[in-house]
């Protein structure tokens, strides 16, 4: 535009009336492109003139300030005349946050207004993406630190369990100690999870390998558990302690679900596609919401609980290449089912 009028002030003398008319009209194209880009912009520009008053304003800027520029610019106190930048949160018509940029032009002054309220509110989440990963590498630190002395508080508490009188005394602190390693066990896992080691197995062998740790605790408390095995059971590549950790939480849950007497079934059946494992307890159920929220980290109803090991469990189940799902109906049970891949169709999926 500058070159534009410098071109024509320089050569207007030696100009006729129809080089003068073809100039006109390449004006009035640009004045109006420039008018229309002025109205529509989504940025509120002001233009203010030597005085510091309004000189043109467009309707973004109306919209924007949800008032006249005229009144805007006196309760704002604008700086006339000089570049400045700024943030300001206004609540009307609608909270968010504007940035006011003014730049001096000639005589007169251009003010800039522009909505960031998107903008601040993504520096914002960054910020708080940032703060909890350096608060969770900072519990992770630590929680792998009180791992060593818990370790040896354990085996000294059984250590004296043998020559001490006070063995039920110790016996509960024995259990607290477990029950703090298990809580930063989980902690640790969830944090930094590890590849699956993966071998060729069936799925019953770490169903097994977990019901006969469980023995004790399932026995106390009168729970009976049906195992249902069919004659030949497909393999599947699977990490045998990650995933007898996933029927420790699953069975876990369902045994602090049910009452005393209650019941528990595993049933392993298998498709063309699948080797499919379902646990089924007859417990307290869950409500929609809490069925909708399952799978989420520290998502507990229980006063002791962590929220972790459902979502540990889904994890390791998605890296061995399956799924876990859930159906769960209100004081009537729950049932858990895992689909892990075939090892043949895993190797025809390799295969491509
Ligand atoms: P935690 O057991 O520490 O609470 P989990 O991730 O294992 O954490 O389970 C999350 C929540 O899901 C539990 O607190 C419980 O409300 C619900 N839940 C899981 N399994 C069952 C189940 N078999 N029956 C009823 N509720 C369950
Ligand atoms: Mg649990």
């Amino acid at each position: 535009m500058k070159s534009f009028f410098d071109g024509v002030r320089r050569h207007i003398g030696n100009m006729d009336a129809e080089h003068l008319r073809e100039q006109y009209r390449r004006l009035s194209d640009e004045v109006l492109s420039l008018d229309t880009l002025f109205s529509t912009i989504s940025q509120g520009i002001i233009v203010l003139d030597e005085r510091g008053e309004v000189a043109k304003s467009n309707p973004a800027a109306r919209e924007l300030l949800g008032m006249d520029p005229e009144d805007a610019l006196q309760m704002l106190a604008i700086p006339h005349g000089k570049s400045s930048k700024r943030e300001i949160d206004i609540t009307y018509p609608e909270a968010r946050a504007l940035e006011i940029q003014t730049v001096p032009m000639g005589d007169g002054t251009l003010v800039c207004l522009r909505d960031v309220t998107a903008e601040r509110e993504r520096t914002e989440e960054e910020l708080r993406i940032g703060a909890t990963r350096a608060v969770r590498d900072l519990a992770a630190g630590v929680a792998h630190e009180i791992g060593n002395p818990l370790n040896a508080l354990s085996l000294n508490l059984q250590l004296l369990k043998r020559s001490c009188a006070c063995a039920v005394e110790v016996d509960e602190c024995i259990r607290q100690v477990e029950r703090l390693s298990g809580i930063i066990h989980g902690f640790l896992q969830a944090l930094r999870p590890s590849k699956p080691n993966l071998v060729r197995g069936t799925m019953a062998d770490p169903i097994k390998g977990c019901l006969r740790a469980m023995k004790p605790q399932l026995e106390e408390r009168s729970v009976t558990v049906t195992l249902n095995l069919p004659s030949t059971l497909p393999s599947v590549a699977l990490d045998p302690a990650q995933m007898e950790q996933v029927f420790f939480n699953l069975l876990k849950n369902a045994l602090e679900a049910v009452k005393d007497g209650g019941s528990i079934d595993i049933a392993l059946s298998s498709d063309d596609n699948d080797v499919i494992t379902t646990v089924r307890d007859d417990g307290q159920g869950m409500t929609p919401e809490q069925v909708a929220h399952l799978f989420e980290p520290y998502r507990t109803s229980k006063e002791h609980g962590t929220g972790l090991g459902l979502m540990i469990s889904s994890r390791i189940v998605r890296d061995h290449g399956g799924t876990i799902s859930v159906e769960s109906e209100l004081k009537k049970g729950t049932t858990f089912t895992i689909r892990i891949p075939r090892i043949e169709r895993r190797i025809r999926a390799l295969k491509g």
